[in-house]
């Protein structure tokens, strides 16, 4: 058997936990076949792909250790295949489905389509494209797959057996927008059959997707993929995962000091059971290990008490100058403390000071006075001005002092606060402290995930 397997990450937002979780199995699978293992960067909405977000993808795949096999050479390394590299391979392909009559122009405006969808939903009907353009045999507009009425979609998913879908269920999907920009469907079709890709083993979420895939599949006479859809993970609340619960960014588990090599084991362990029961393990024994057939599909939960204990049992593994090392990278790296330095240097008349002035830029979870009972009263009837000032917070697009201080600016004219109390509630949650450097620019030099940590530490205590 040749095993290709690929991950497809899309470069929107921070590196995902998520993304290391499919990487592992995928890596895995391609190393214990003697296969390939391939990223593919699905870059195609240009609206909400970034450069930066690819090559933090790209970043902490390496931190990980989980290298791809193949890619455009770059100087003797691989670069990622990219989807904005291939658009002329998706629009072929697109022209051979409206050749062959499993494709159509569709030139209904976004104004029909949102009337649509609003009537639906009031009448309590299915949500979907009703076909108008289906037989009017436009020219240009958006591309359409035409499903076919009334069959069965059946495929076979590894984990879960054969699963059937009727047709009618199953919307007359875009597959190229008017900008000539492919959606997921086509792109990522195209791209695992030109791939070679042998196995599909993605996330759950797209469970739903696969009978597009295969409709596609089958009107351009492309052999299938073998598809495994792995469980999501979840909260303990069987929740899916999302950054309003829990931090999902790869950074954050970094910068808080959680090692590679036990977050691997800990996404491994999720869904993963060894035939002998153990829970410790290495990226080698995983692969040796690895059995389809043992991967549980009961909503594996994302647990952090293990993931600590995980997080020790390698701690302790270590050399004295291992972590000696470990430990000037995650907290006392030149980088991290020029920043530092500048907002801390005026107030200090020696190094001894240093430590008691700065301890808040180290330590993410501070007792007092967070804790204190009159800070909760004061601030538990600001709860939902928290939360949202929290949200707000951790999608901001730079995390630069000055994007921070506009946003803050504008919040509290938005809910009328009260500035002086805001302020000083703010410098609480994210120091700890009365008094500190000023706040916008210690906010940019911890950065999104301290800061992330801290909001949401702050608003679990005035929750409870
Ligand atoms: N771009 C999709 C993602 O972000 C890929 C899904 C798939 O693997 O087909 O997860």
């Amino acid at each position: 058997m040749n095993v290709r397997v690929r991950i497809a990450p899309s470069p929107t937002g921070d590196p995902h936990i998520g993304t290391a979780y499919m990487a592992l199995f995928n890596y895995a699978f391609a190393k214990k076949y003697n296969g390939k293992f391939i990223l593919r960067i699905e870059n195609t909405d240009l609206k909400r792909s970034s450069l930066a977000s690819e090559y933090s993808i790209l970043e902490y795949l390496k931190w990980l250790g989980l290298s791809w096999d193949e890619g455009p050479d770059i100087g003797g390394k691989f670069a990622p295949y990219r989807q904005s590299d291939r658009l002329q391979l998706y629009q072929s392909t697109a022209l051979q489905l409206i050749k062959a009559g499993h494709a159509y122009y569709c030139t209904c405006s976004e104004d029909r389509l949102s009337q649509l969808r609003t009537f639906q939903m009031e009448q309590k009907l299915p949500t979907g494209y009703d076909q108008y353009c289906r037989d009017r045999q436009h020219k240009d507009g958006v591309l359409r797959m035409k499903i076919p009425p009334r069959n069965l979609t059946q495929f076979s998913d590894l984990l879960r057996g054969t699963i059937s879908i009727n047709n009618n269920d199953i919307d007359d999907q875009i597959i190229l927008k008017s900008d000539g920009f492919p959606t997921y469907h086509l792109a990522s079709i195209v791209d695992d059959h030109f791939m070679n890709i042998s196995h599909v083993i993605r996330g759950e979420e797209w469970l739903s997707s696969t009978p597009k895939h295969v409709l596609l599949y089958k009107f351009l006479n492309w052999p299938l993929p073998a598809f495994i859809h792995l469980p999501l993970l979840r909260n303990s609340d069987k929740s899916k995962i999302s950054k309003r619960k829990y931090p999902v960014s790869l950074k954050y588990f970094k910068m808080i000091g959680f090692l590679p090599e036990a977050l691997l084991n800990f996404l491994g362990l999720i869904s993963f059971s060894f035939k002998d029961g153990r829970e410790v393990f290495t990226l080698h024994d995983f692969i040796e290990n690895l059995d389809i057939k043992r991967i549980s599909l009961g909503g594996p939960v994302f647990d952090f008490q293990k993931l600590n204990w995980l997080n020790s049992h390698y701690l302790k593994k270590k050399e004295n100058t291992e972590v000696v090392k470990y430990l000037q990278e995650q907290l006392f790296s030149s980088n991290y403390l020029s920043q530092i330095v500048p907002l801390i240097k005026e107030r200090i008349n020696t190094s001894d000071q240093f430590l008691e002035l700065s301890s808040f830029f180290f330590q993410n979870f501070f007792q007092i006075p967070i804790n204190d009972e009159s800070f909760k009263a004061i601030n538990k009837p600001l709860l939902p001005i928290y939360e949202s000032f929290f949200n707000e917070l951790i999608s901001l697009d730079s995390f630069s002092h000055s994007s921070i201080e506009s946003l803050t600016t504008i919040f509290i004219e938005q809910h009328n606060l009260n500035r002086k109390p805001f302020f000083m509630t703010l410098r609480i949650i994210f120091t700890g402290k009365k008094e500190s450097p000023p706040l916008f620019q210690t906010l940019e030099v911890l950065g999104r995930e301290r800061c992330y940590i801290r909001l949401k530490n702050a608003i679990d205590i005035l929750k409870d």
